[in-house]
């Protein structure tokens, strides 16, 4: 079969088209062609590497993955051969005491499908029955990959872990990556008051627009600080998402109002955050981090976007010969949406 592989660490150089064998399942697995993948700026850190990331090589990239089950195992009992599926791009044991009280993200052996173990930029992986969620028909395998990685990560952040209520305001962080188009997506579903978003161009600025925002703010332009420190009438917010780190932190902080929550889900910016504890106690604030979520809330998750309640922004969709170009315009970061990936040649084809 073909993937998308890296042999090593290093720059975006590094990533091949390869032949490798279709992988062989365990008797709980299922074997499924894999129809449509979708890009996540993990993608980039997996390539680059980092301490402590032991990978086997060649490593197949790629963390979201829907398709066709083409064969499945002895011990299999909910899925057959033929049905279309979404993936959870988790995968965890099961019997450990996290996995055993639903709080399987946090798993003894949790791993990423695409970062820790072999991904989804192939015609074929080797699934647990567990992570399949089946597509209902007229759903896109496009959609039910490009919703995975984050919508569950948006959701578990911000309706389980942040405990967002109906009519509370939230300040997004960052306007156009995946997480935080999910987050305003959901937020707008959920009842959200208003819904403030941070960018730095006007493109993605108008996309959050389209998705819901109220209130956009330039940070090239502007002090975003200042500024929703104005339009909420000198209140601040009641939920802040970053995902950005290191470059807007602090002023994440000064933006919630008293008995606010930061929702720190990721550092695109870097990991080292300087804090004005004084904030942190004197208006009661709370710091809650985040990655991923549990099976059962990516079940509930995707159920809306099936349901088309909830619908994941797509900018492009990409033949898996053009993965490596894929990849490079998501480093280069001139993307609104998700860039997704076919893996099939026939549907390749269709594409040109
Ligand atoms: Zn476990």
């Amino acid at each position: 079969m073909k993937a998308i592989t890296i042999n090593k660490h290093g720059d975006l150089s590094e990533v091949g088209l390869v032949s490798l064998p279709v992988p062989t399942i365990g008797t709980a697995e299922v074997l499924v062609e894999i129809k449509s993948s979708a890009l996540n700026r993990l993608d980039l850190w997996v390539v680059e590497g980092w301490r402590g990331l032991q990978l086997d090589f060649p490593h197949i990239l790629g963390c979201d993955g829907a398709g066709t089950i083409v064969q499945t195992g002895e011990q299999v009992t909910k899925f057959a051969v033929g049905d279309h599926v979404a993936i959870n791009p988790t995968r965890s044991c099961g019997r450990c005491s996290y996995c055993l009280s639903g709080r399987d993200h946090m798993c003894d052996h949790f791993a990423i499908f695409g970062e820790h173990i072999p991904g989804f930029y192939a015609e074929f992986q080797a699934i647990p029955e567990r992570n399949l969620l089946i597509i209902p028909d007229g759903l896109s395998f496009d959609i039910a990959a490009a919703a995975s990685l984050v919508y569950v990560t948006a959701w578990h952040s911000l309706i389980v872990a942040g405990g967002l209520k109906p009519g509370e305001d939230i300040l997004v962080v960052g306007s156009a990556g995946g997480v935080n188009s999910a987050c305003i997506d959901i937020a707008r579903l959920a009842g959200a008051g208003r819904i403030y978003v941070v960018g730095s161009n006007e493109k993605k600025l108008a996309m959050a627009k389209q998705l819901g925002a109220d209130v956009t703010i330039n940070r090239q332009q502007e002090d975003w600080g200042t500024a929703v420190f104005k339009s909420t009438k000198r209140r601040g917010v009641d939920i802040v998402i970053d995902n950005i780190g290191a470059e807007t932190f602090q002023k994440s902080i000064r933006a919630l109002k008293k008995g606010g929550r930061l929702l720190t889900v990721g550092n695109t910016s870097g990991p080292l955050v300087q804090i004005d504890n004084r904030y942190i106690f004197g208006r009661h604030l709370s710091i809650i981090g985040a990655t991923m979520g549990p099976i059962s809330e990516y079940n509930e998750v995707m159920k809306l976007v099936f349901a088309g309640r909830l619908t994941p922004v797509i900018d492009s969709i990409y033949p898996m010969r053009d993965g490596l170009e894929a990849l490079q315009r998501l480093a280069a970061g001139d993307v609104t949406g998700k860039l997704v990936l076919r893996m099939q040649p026939e549907l390749d084809q269709a594409l040109s």
